[in-house]
Formats: C-alpha cells, structure tokens, sequence
C-alpha cells in the first residue's frame, strides 16, 4: 500500500473544511493511518518546501503555511500519491475542475486549501518530516473487504 502526506492549510482550517475534505478521503475508501493538528514552525516550513527555495512565492508561501494551524495527515491506499493528487485538482484554483477540493473550495493558486506529496520519495520524505513511526498506525477499515 503506498502512503502520501496531505497538508489542510491554515486558509482551509480557519474556513471550517476539516471535516469536509477529510470526509472525501474517507468515502473514496483511503484510509488515514496519521492525523494531527500543528503550527508549523518557519524551519519545518522551509524545509517542507525546500524544493521551491529561490522562487518569487516562496517567501509568501512558507510565510503563510506558517500563519496558522494545519492539519496534517497521512493517507493510505493503492495508488494513493496520484489518486491524492487527482481529488486536490489542479495547483492554480481558479483552474481546478469542479469536483476536486481546491475546484470546489477555492479560487486562488495561493490559498488553495490543500498540499499533497507529489512521487514516492517526495511522500516519504515529507511523511518523516511530520510524524515519527510509531505515529503512523496500523488497523483495518470494516470496508476494507470491498475496495480492493
Ligand atoms: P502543489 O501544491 O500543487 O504541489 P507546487 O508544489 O507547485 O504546487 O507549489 C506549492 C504551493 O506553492 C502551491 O500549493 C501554492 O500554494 C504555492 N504556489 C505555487 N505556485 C505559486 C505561484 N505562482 N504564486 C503563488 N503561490 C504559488
Ligand atoms: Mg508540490
């Protein structure tokens, strides 16, 4: 099974769609095997988004994701990284297609809601950024049966 880090920013937080994006996740059949609520310090921020050092957003970008509290989670399934990827749409809002979170929820590139790992080295080197191993837990969704 792969594992992919989902981040809900501090705008999707502060709007009251915890539950609702999570709930996707949920009824899709992944299963979170992490979940925790955090302020981002600016070294895990910066580290978290090493990749974009040097880009023209990146100063605003690790500002915000710093601003308030996230929700972090690790969520796991087959084929998770790129399903993840599919459900949160398009990186620029205002093109996410409608039924995605950020094409249900936002408008903006720079407020749109959600972070997800973007490859398998990519996922586990964020998830070893926001959880030790003993955080991440094993158990079966009832459902389970009828998913794979
Ligand atoms: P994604 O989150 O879809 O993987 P990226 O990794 O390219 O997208 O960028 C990381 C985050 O940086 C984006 O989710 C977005 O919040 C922000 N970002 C990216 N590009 C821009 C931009 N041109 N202007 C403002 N913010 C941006
Ligand atoms: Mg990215």
């Amino acid at each position: 099974m792969e594992r992919t880090l989902i981040i809900i920013k501090p705008e999707g937080v502060q709007r009251g769609l915890i539950g609702q994006i999570l709930a996707r996740f949920e009824q899709r059949g992944l299963k979170l095997v992490g979940l925790k609520m955090l302020q981002m310090s600016p070294a895990l921020a910066e580290e978290h988004y090493a990749v974009h050092k040097g880009k023209p957003f990146y100063t605003g970008l690790v500002k915000h994701i710093t601003s308030g509290p996230v929700v972090v989670g690790v969520v796991e399934g087959r084929g998770a990284i790129k399903m993840v990827r599919t459900m949160m749409g398009a990186t620029n809002a205002a093109e996410a297609a409608p039924g995605t979170i950020r094409g249900d929820f936002a408008l903006e590139i720079g407020y749109n809601i959600i972070h997800g790992s973007d490859g398998p080295e990519t996922a586990a080197r964020e998830i070893s950024l926001f959880f030790k191993p003993e955080e991440l837990l094993d158990y079966r969704l009832a459902s389970e049966s009828w998913l794979y």
